[in-house]
């Protein structure tokens, strides 16, 4: 048996990043940016108004001027380009431009209109300061400013601003597209009633959900039977249209497992054929056909998750330029004690976390923990990670891999 850590690292060492891409801003959610990015306009672009109310010329309220004519209204998206003077004033909605010569905004609240001879006036009693109400033109983002260094990933905060600046394209890394196929001749994925020694497929959704969840793109390649020829033909179409390949079943040592025959053929003897120190998911094969890197998960449902979130995840976000590649672990309470014996593994126990009011996440361990019992993988959030020996009491702090939104 290998340790986690090197099999991760076997992994690791001959991924590199997919090449980057150009990506219509509204499809870069969650990407990674390759370049520095800066801008090449302000924001706001020019002065403008954060409240409905009056433009007025700081410099005439100071000098004692007490009654303005209002000249007209200036809407959003208005030139505004009307020059206010001393003894004037324009009405102005939110967003809309500071008209020349003003430089203070008073709010409608605070104003009082009176009508003569078929003219407006504003007076008021409020005091008012300069640049009052006024956002500055570059107060956002001023032109040339550096907003995101290389290697960030996008969010809807930096689509906002790059939406705001006129960016119609980013140069990304592309969503990798993650081929998925389970192998076995006992799996169907047909809802007529199952033939005695069938099974459902499972993993295919459940890793599709994954690979979706963590923003590449899974490709659903369907089950190949345990047969050479089906599997040749399934292995090689899969490398030849996805940038990697989640496989799942066929790499421990079943007798009608072919799929190591195939693979180690196809990859032209990649193939590392692995026993990780962890519990579930011990067998794990990795290697390349052609350039494709190829994830042989174990067949067990619970064993494929795993063995997707510790090496095939880290991988994949690899490919998509991400520099963080591990989940950082958070320090949760055992609610009860954590039960395991010496067997020279790590065990990731399925747990589901809560967080308190207190801050804190505390966890309890699903009853049952076999590697085929799927039901406890859809109620649980979690994996504590439990080192060799004999397991935590309550109370104890346990590292542990928080999977879904607490
Ligand atoms: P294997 O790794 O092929 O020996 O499979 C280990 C166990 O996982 C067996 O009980 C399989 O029937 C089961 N299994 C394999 N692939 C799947 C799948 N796609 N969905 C559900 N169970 C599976
Ligand atoms: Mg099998």
């Amino acid at each position: 048996m290998i340790e986690l850590r090197q099999a991760q690292e076997t992994v690791l060492s001959s991924i590199s990043s997919l090449p980057i891409t150009f990506v219509p801003l509204a499809d870069c959610d969650g990407l990674v940016t390759v370049t520095e990015i800066s801008s090449s306009e302000s924001i706001p672009p020019f002065d403008n108004t954060a409240v409905d109310g009056f433009a007025l010329n700081y410099g005439s309220v100071v000098a004692g001027t007490k009654e303005f004519e209002i000249l007209g209204t200036i809407a959003a998206g208005d030139a505004g380009d009307i020059p206010i003077t001393a003894s004037t004033a324009m009405r102005i909605m939110t967003g809309a431009p500071i008209p020349p010569g003003a430089d203070c905004v008073l709010m409608v609240e605070d104003s009082v209109v009176t009508e003569k001879n078929g003219k407006s006036y504003l007076s008021f009693s409020k005091k008012l300061s300069q640049f009052e109400n006024v956002r500055e033109a570059g107060s956002d983002i001023r032109e040339g400013q550096i907003l995101f260094p290389p290697n960030t990933q996008l969010f809807a905060g930096h689509l906002g601003v790059l939406a705001s600046l006129g960016v119609q394209t980013v140069s990304v890394y592309p969503r990798a597209r993650v081929g998925i196929l389970s192998t076995g001749s006992e799996l169907t994925s047909d809802p007529a009633p199952l033939l005695r020694g069938q099974i459902r497929d499972s993993n295919r959704p459940t890793l599709f959900s994954l690979v979706k969840e963590m923003g590449a793109t899974p490709v659903d390649l369907g089950t190949i039977p345990d047969d050479q020829d089906s599997l040749r033909e399934g292995f090689l179409e899969a490398a030849s249209s996805c940038d990697a390949v989640l496989s799942s079943g066929g790499v421990s040592v079943g007798d009608f497992d072919y799929t190591k025959q195939i693979l180690d053929e196809l990859s032209e003897g990649t193939m590392s054929w692995m026993q990780i120190a962890i519990k579930p998911a011990k067998p794990f094969a990795f290697g390349h056909i052609g350039s494709t890197p190829v994830f042989g998960l174990p067949g067990n449902p619970v064993s494929s998750v795993v063995s997707f979130e510790l090496l095939a995840r880290p991988a994949i976000r690899k490919m998509m330029g991400h520099e963080q590649l591990f989940r950082t672990p958070v320090l949760a309470i055992a609610e009860t004690d954590l039960h395991r014996r010496p067997d020279g593994k790590v065990h990731f126990l399925r747990v589901t976390a809560h967080l308190e009011l207190d801050g804190r996440v505390y966890i309890e361990p699903q009853r049952e923990q076999s590697s085929h019992l799927l039901y406890s993988m859809a109620n649980s959030n979690a994996l504590a990670v439990v080192p060799d020996g004999n397991g935590c009491k309550a109370g104890d702090q346990v590292e542990t891999l928080v999977l879904r939104e607490l």
